[in-house]
């Protein structure tokens, strides 16, 4: 990020637009929704401009360092690129912060596209990449954001201190999500912003009277890491958890989703490293949910898939919170997914096992004659290290050595991987990978063009 995101206080600051035309009344329609005391400079101002005096002063002459004494902000936006450079070096020693219109490199500073609905202001930016897709979006906002927003939002906030009698934390965010979410709109829709300040002062004794809520914890699939592939349900649940606790294998972009306040707690460990021992995750979850926090324990894939769910369930059952599983994308279903396999197929496996290459003792044990079988298909987790002895015990069970084997690295994130491989370089392929793989047994990749080679391996 280039350019880092700030709302700018214009209240009493002030902006000078060098320029008279088109382009200077660009910004200066967005700069007249601020406070901003404005001055326009330029030899040839054009009418629309000049009938916005005295809200806008008008200065008659092109820019001079006179006009630029506390000046905040300075746009240069004559179109003219000899006029806008001496603006900018203007600006800048009067100490200002320039944007050039047009011109990303000589700008300190470029405007968003805005989604306005004051106080709630929506602000896009694309690094000047694709100013088409800062349209799209904006318009996609348009549409979803409600016209009644900044209208819930003024009067929520000359509620706050009122809201303020209830205690600080769930309690209080209950009510304001009530408000938000359900009795604000629908007092709107029925009768203007006077039913909706009715509708606060009823809601508030409702919400005065209520007991605290009780913590839970949900144990949420976050799926293999694409955030698309996180169920709605999920995403729900994440924007509103107090406390996340996740495993190393949920990625950056699904922890960008919770709430910007919720307290984020890692328990990931790194490969074969040290991890935080179960009974600590336990004792992490029960303290807060005990506490009246809402809990998401956030597990890569279906958290039901190799996550310890029964130990966690158990120990909440033990401390008496309730909790709630919200299944998801297993990484198998992803990487047969992108292989463009089915997992089952009639005539070919009916049954499909998903197994561990090892377990808390070691490398694990299997009904090695069945995923020995012909056709038999298997997804094999957390199968990197034991491919040489997975691979030993298939062959000595009659498995053929050109059985096909897909391994899928990092399934559904920007770096996956597909290798396509059989029983007989399944260890040297598997040493290649360093990221969390799947090994589909019995399955070779239908797109050859994704796939690594043995040979590309070996260069
Ligand atoms: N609950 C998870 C599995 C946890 S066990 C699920 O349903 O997917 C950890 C193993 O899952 C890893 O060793 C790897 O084999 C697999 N895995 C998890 N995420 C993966 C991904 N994005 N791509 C490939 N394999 C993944």
């Amino acid at each position: 990020m280039q350019h880092f995101p700030i709302f700018l206080d214009l209240a009493r600051a002030h902006v000078v637009i060098g320029g008279g035309g088109e382009i200077a009344l660009a910004k200066l329609r967005l700069l007249l929704k601020t406070q901003a005391t404005i001055t326009v400079c330029a030899a040839h101002i054009e009418p629309e401009i000049k009938a916005l005096a005295p809200r806008v002063t008008l200065v008659n002459r092109p820019v001079l360092a006179c006009d630029l004494g506390g000046a905040r902000l300075v746009y240069a936006a004559t179109g003219d690129a000899g006029e806008d450079a001496r603006i900018a070096r203007l600006g800048h020693d009067a100490g200002a912060l320039v944007n050039v219109v047009d011109n990303l490199d000589a700008s300190d500073f470029i405007t968003p596209a805005i989604v306005d609905r004051d106080p709630v202001v929506v602000a896009i930016g694309t690094e000047g990449a694709a100013p088409v897709l800062a349209r799209k979006i904006k318009a996609q906002l348009e549409d979803t954001l409600p016209a009644s927003l900044g209208s819930l939002a003024r009067i929520g906030k000359a509620f706050r201190k009122m809201a303020d009698a209830l205690p600080q934390g769930a309690r209080r965010r209950a009510f304001w999500a009530a408000y938000y979410n359900e009795a604000g709109p629908r007092a709107y829709a029925q009768g203007g912003a006077h039913s909706v300040s009715q509708a606060l002062d009823k809601l508030l004794a409702q919400h005065l009277v209520q007991s605290a809520p009780k913590g839970h914890v949900d144990f949420v699939s976050a799926g293999p890491g694409d955030p698309e592939l996180m169920t709605l349900k999920a995403r729900k649940l994440l924007d509103r958890a107090d406390v996340v606790i996740h495993d190393r294998l949920v990625t950056p972009e699904i922890l960008e989703l919770a709430r910007r306040e919720a307290l984020i707690i890692s328990v990931g460990k790194q490969g074969f490293g040290p991890s935080t021992p179960q009974p600590d995750i336990h004792d992490l979850m029960i303290e807060h949910a005990g506490q009246g926090a809402h809990v998401v324990r956030l597990k890569g894939g279906d958290a039901s898939v190799f996550g310890r769910l029964d130990e966690e369930t158990e120990a909440l059952d033990g401390a008496g919170i309730p909790w709630q599983v919200v299944p998801g994308v297993t990484s198998a279903s992803s990487a047969a997914a992108s292989i463009g396999q089915s997992l089952t197929s009639r005539g070919r496996n009916r049954s499909l096992r998903l197994v561990t290459a090892h377990d808390m003792k070691g490398y694990a044990d299997q009904d090695w004659a069945g995923l020995a079988a012909p056709g038999a298909v298997t997804a094999i987790y957390m199968g990197k290290r034991a491919a040489r002895f997975v691979q030993g015990r298939l062959l000595m069970h009659g498995a053929a050595p050109d059985t096909p084997v897909a391994l899928v690295e990092n399934a559904s994130r920007p770096d996956q991987q597909i290798v396509s491989a059989t029983l007989a370089s399944l260890p040297q392929m598997a040493a290649q990978l360093e990221g969390p793989a799947v090994i589909l047994l019995g399955l070779a990749p239908r797109q050859a063009h994704q796939t690594l080679s043995l040979q590309e391996v070996a260069q």
